[in-house]
């Protein structure tokens, strides 16, 4: 297909801050964009050309898509494959493609799938019934993590097995759903790589973030995360790898465990950009909402050195309230969602806080 010039229309399937911001890279290039999204004057809406406002396997919503726009992608990875297949029906390039999130919507293809091309994770056993998991547990050792195969995100849908009683308590918990009975993981930091694929097969990699969660919600990201050449050679090699597997096209995201022992083990990837790539925008030239639009649009990927040191903290439920006492700091960008109501937990937008590069 050929390169998309300014002018063309994008589509996105999800209005939220990721498409919001997508969005706003993608405009900025000249491009038009289209939001496909349930919920009337979503985020990503308020931004962007237009909006079909229905849900995301509605045929005729995925149709009128695939027609208007040159090409579509996704700002989360629990799209129906079937909704793919429409879109790609109607005439547009769909970029990541289906096999990407047919691996990223199962916790165990994923996991086999990254082994398979060299990418080390935990060990894990497939539990399907209270016996799989008792023999997990014999298997792996306690405690380890028990979270359902599809549709869990930010810490949700998992649990901790401490020991084999708790077993049946915790299958219940996940609502005796397929899941993937994970060893733990002893990591002495959590890092992630962004990296990017562009349609003529160029990768690009962003330095590695270091980040800590709270409750299992991403609270900092610390970028360049000042690792020895060994550690970002070997993340790199595990995001090329990845990449190339899924033969993809845009930006994913890679999280690492860190053991402290020169080895990394890969916890998920995530087909999109991704809130530990956050950073870039203030810590790049090219951030990655710009990369990924490049990549789909069949540009040439842009440059992804660090020209400043980010601190980049989420903005949870009424945090957000903070904006004038932020705005205020001097070397602190903010991004706002636009999002009307802060409810506890919901991301509302992030702080970047710029330091000289060390
Ligand atoms: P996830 O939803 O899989 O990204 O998990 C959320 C967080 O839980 C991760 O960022 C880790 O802090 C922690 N976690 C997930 N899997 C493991 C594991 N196998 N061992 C130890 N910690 C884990």
């Amino acid at each position: 297909m050929a390169v998309l010039p300014p002018g063309s229309t994008l589509g996105i399937l999800g209005g939220g801050q990721l498409g919001r911001m997508l969005s706003q890279a993608a405009s900025r290039l000249g491009f038009n964009v289209v939001i496909l999204d349930p919920e009337e004057n979503c985020p990503a809406a308020r931004v962007s050309q237009g909006q079909i406002v229905a849900a995301y396997d509605d045929p005729t919503a995925l149709t009128v898509l695939g027609r208007v726009a040159q090409a579509v992608t996704f700002e989360f990875e629990n799209v129906p494959a079937a909704s793919v297949a429409t879109l790609a029906e109607g005439g547009a390039l769909v970029a990541p493609g289906p096999k990407a999130l047919a691996v990223a919507q199962d916790r165990v293809d994923e996991k086999t799938f990254l082994n398979g091309v060299g990418a080390t994770t935990v060990d894990f056993v497939a539990v399907d019934n209270l016996d799989n998991l008792l023999a997990g547990l014999e298997r792996l050792g306690t405690p380890a993590l028990l979270k359902t195969r599809r549709e869990g995100y930010d810490g949700k849908g998992q649990v901790w097995v401490r020991s084999a009683e708790m077993a049946a308590d915790a299958w219940q918990a996940i609502g005796e759903r397929p899941a993937i009975l994970e060893a733990k993981a002893d990591f002495t930091r959590e890092l992630s790589v962004i990296a990017a694929r562009g349609r003529d097969g160029a990768i690009a990699v962003y330095p590695l973030g270091e980040n800590v969660h709270a409750g299992g919600v991403l609270k900092t990201t610390i970028a360049p995360a000042g690792v020895d050449a060994t550690t970002e050679a070997r993340a790199s090699a595990i995001a090329t790898a990845v990449l190339e597997g899924l033969e993809y096209v845009g930006v994913l995201g890679v999280e690492l465990f860190d053991l402290g022992n020169g080895a990394l083990l890969v916890n998920e990837i995530a087909p999109r950009v991704h809130n530990t790539g956050h950073w870039t925008q203030d810590g790049c030239a090219c951030d990655q909402f710009e990369q990924h639009v490049r990549a789909i649009a069949g540009w040439p990927l842009g440059p992804t050195a660090a020209h400043a040191r980010v601190e980049m903290t989420n903005l949870l439920g009424d945090e957000v309230e903070q904006w004038t006492a932020l705005s205020a700091e001097p070397d602190a960008r903010l991004h706002l969602y636009g999002k009307a109501e802060a409810r506890p937990g919901r991301k509302m937008g992030h702080v970047n806080r710029v330091k000289p590069l060390v």
